[in-house]
């Protein structure tokens, strides 16, 4: 899949909390690395101020589905129960045709199986937490979840992070502007240095 086209791509993963979202704010500020974001289906509701077709494809239980049984997505997860996470291959085409690089943000186990799709062309970046402990600290600051949903995101964050291994390079997130720094050197490094296969 992909084999015939031109294309570099960046997958930033992360337990929930550890920072993938604000490394990939920084990257994405970062105009000369020429990165565009992978806007995936998702089949949650839209948080306030998120647009359709610029932060998701939102879409239903049904529709999303519907895109399984047609073969459309490069990988699916259903991240939360019920709600249903997927790399649209449409996506892939779009930004690779437009000469520009992928930024993906995706679960582990969603970022396990773009690095097996895309292997060479693509560099895999997981974001560490520096404990569990301010793993719980950064949910609750941040606001956007309730507990029993930041329960759920320490627990599943074990077994998350016993894949790290499967990456190409891992960074703990303790110090913002040292992880921002160094996630921009190895994505520059690789964009600048990387074969195209
Ligand atoms: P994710 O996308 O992995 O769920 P976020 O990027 O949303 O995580 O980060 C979770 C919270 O932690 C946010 O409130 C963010 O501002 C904060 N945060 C991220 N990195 C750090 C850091 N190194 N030190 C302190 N707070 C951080
Ligand atoms: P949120 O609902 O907070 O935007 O995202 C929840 C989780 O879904 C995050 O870990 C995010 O990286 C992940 N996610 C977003 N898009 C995709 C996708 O296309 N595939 C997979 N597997 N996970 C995704």
């Amino acid at each position: 899949m992909f084999c015939s086209m031109k294309g570099k791509a960046v997958i930033i993963t992360a337990p929930s909390g550890a920072g993938k979202t604000t490394v990939v704010k920084h990257l994405l500020s970062c105009e000369d690395l020429k990165l565009e974001f992978s806007i995936s289906a998702c089949t949650r509701l839209p948080r306030e101020g998120e647009l359709h077709g610029r932060d998701y494809y939102f879409m239903s239980i049904e529709g999303f589905k519907d895109k399984i049984e047609e073969d459309e997505f490069v990988e699916w997860e259903e991240v939360y129960r019920n709600c249903y996470y997927g790399t649209l291959k449409s996506e892939v085409r779009r930004i690779w045709t437009s000469k520009r690089n992928i930024l993906f943000d995706v679960d582990v186990m969603g970022a396990v199986t773009l690095k097996q799709t895309l292997g060479d062309k693509a560099f895999a970046l997981f974001i560490m937490p520096p404990s569990m402990d301010v793993l719980r600290e950064r949910l609750e600051n941040r606001g956007l979840d309730s507990p029993v949903v930041i329960e759920n995101r320490i627990n599943k964050a074990s077994l998350e992070i016993s894949y790290a291994g499967r990456f190409d390079e891992t960074l703990v997130n303790d110090t913002l502007n040292e992880t921002l720094e160094q996630a921009e050197n190895l994505v520059r490094h690789f964009l600048e240095n990387s074969r195209q296969p």
